[in-house]
């Protein structure tokens, strides 16, 4: 007795809820759906073009994919193309994949100049997020202002500051890659309003800052401290210390000679963006840590800059059927489960924390939730769902349209690069389309 299942959203949430149905042997058809003609989420579109390695994982859901009962429907919003209620009426179970597209807004007087920006929409257009493609952000000034002190700044600081051999084995866009290498920014700032010690930067990417062709680590020597204070577990105190040992290792570096420059200044907690309509420079104010929470000391002082990109972490946006935690910002959930057949994996179900391989125990939770509610087929699945798509004229692409789009892309990479990413939801459709009439597809 064959169940239905459709997982919305399919970066490395909805495949490794698909891969926990797979292997639980739960019989059933899964139709991984996603807003894009392209699959794989995150990995495609913020997992950072110069960490090629990271995207790998990717021939391991494309295994996923090519499992005959399994099906990829790209180029389908839910919400707009088909609501989660029409959803819930074709499937005997909906898993909502759906990340967290949305930037933590900067509540900030000025928040609203040009040339403020978001991480999801600044990395969204370094790796050719259709939706983003056009951001064409400011970037004409000597400084930039990255405000947060996770991967995600990280990310951003490592690619403003990269050199273009640096960056000729990835697949940035052609556009991304110009803006970039044309811009006069040299000193690249990374604000965190607390110290090293509490700063979320994993030791692996925080070294390989120390590492870049033609850009210096900057960290002043006397905000390193010698001990971290505080309860914390071993191994939190062991991770911590690597970190501090590396911006250590940094304070040690000779700068000169190097056209760019990385600056980490922490304890610095941002105030207000300044400027008449554009960022002309962002005040911050210092603070202390009490009891491991940065507090405002009421001293501040301005650093000018003319681009300003808030990595201060993800939201939900509103999904018409999905209950929200507005507190928390996640889907309401109890251990994944939503409502009747309905079920919520990844940052969605948690909230924007973990690496990949984090997204697997959510899988694995909402399959064994599944293999016990839902015990025999009740609704059309399939079927039902491409009728609707059908009646709605939604064009909606394959894993084998896709597989094509994959091959041109590669086949247009220049050497060494592993490919030339298309950035464009309508030359995607127009590819296929071709392909499809001249029979190559
Ligand atoms: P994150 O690790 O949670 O870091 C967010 C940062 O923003 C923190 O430093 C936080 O400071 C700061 N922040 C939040 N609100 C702020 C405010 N109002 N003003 C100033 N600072 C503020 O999040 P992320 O960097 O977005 O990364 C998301 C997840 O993806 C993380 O788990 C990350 O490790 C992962 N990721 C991994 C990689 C990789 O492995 N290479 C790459 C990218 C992302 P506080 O700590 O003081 O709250």
């Amino acid at each position: 007795m064959t169940i239905s299942v459709a997982i919305v959203g399919t970066g490395p949430s909805g495949f490794y809820a698909a891969q926990a149905l797979l292997e639980k042997g739960i019989d059933c058809r899964i139709d991984l759906i996603d807003t894009l003609p392209t699959p794989f989420g995150l990995i495609r579109g913020g997992v950072a073009p110069d960490h090629q390695h990271t995207k790998r994982v990717i021939r391991t859901y494309e295994e996923i994919a090519a499992q005959p009962t399994v099906n990829f429907y790209g180029n389908v919003e839910a919400g707009r193309d088909i609501s989660i209620l029409e959803l819930r009426a074709f499937y005997d179970a909906v898993v909502l994949a759906i990340g967290m597209p949305m930037d933590r807004g900067l509540d900030l007087i000025g928040g609203a100049k040009k040339g403020v920006y978001g991480a999801a929409e600044f990395v969204g257009w370094y790796n050719g997020h259709p939706a983003y493609r056009h951001l064409d952000p400011l970037l004409d000034d000597k400084c930039v202002a990255v405000i947060g002190n996770g991967n995600v700044a990280l990310d951003i600081g490592r690619v403003l500051c990269k050199t273009k051999d640096e960056m000729a084995k990835t697949d940035i866009p052609d556009y991304a890659i110009e803006a970039i290498q044309g811009s006069p920014a040299s000193d690249i700032y990374i604000f965190g309003r607390r110290g090293p010690a509490e700063a979320k930067f994993t030791n692996v990417e925080l070294r390989e800052i120390g590492q870049l062709a033609d850009c210096a680590p900057m960290v002043d020597p006397e905000e390193i401290p010698d001990e971290i204070p505080g309860e914390m577990s071993d191994r939190d105190r062991r991770l911590r210390m690597r970190n501090i040992e590396t911006f250590r290792s940094f304070a040690a570096m000779d700068p000169t000679g190097k056209r760019k420059r990385l600056h980490f200044c922490f304890r610095s907690m941002p105030a207000e963006i300044l400027g008449k309509e554009r960022v002309e420079g962002l005040r911050l104010q210092s603070t202390v840590i009490e009891n491991g929470e940065a507090v405002g000391t009421g001293r501040y002082y301005d650093i000018p800059c003319g681009t300003v990109i808030a990595a201060i972490g993800y939201r939900m946006g509103p999904l018409q059927g999905v209950p929200l935690d507005i507190r928390r910002g996640i889907v309401i959930n109890n251990d994944g489960r939503v409502a009747s057949g309905l079920y919520v994996v990844g940052w969605a179900r948690r909230g924007p924390t973990g690496v990949i391989s984090s997204n697997k125990p959510d899988g694995d939770a909402v399959a064994a939730h599944i293999a016990v509610d839902i015990t025999r087929p009740e609704r059309p699945g399939r079927a039902g769902f491409e009728e609707h798509l059908q009646a709605r004229g939604v064009r909606w692409v394959t894993f084998e349209d896709w597989k094509f789009i994959d091959e041109a892309e590669v086949a247009a990479a220049q050497e060494g690069a592993p490919r030339k990413k298309f950035v464009d939801v309508e030359a995607m459709i127009g590819l296929i389309e071709k392909g499809r009439a001249d029979g190559t597809s």
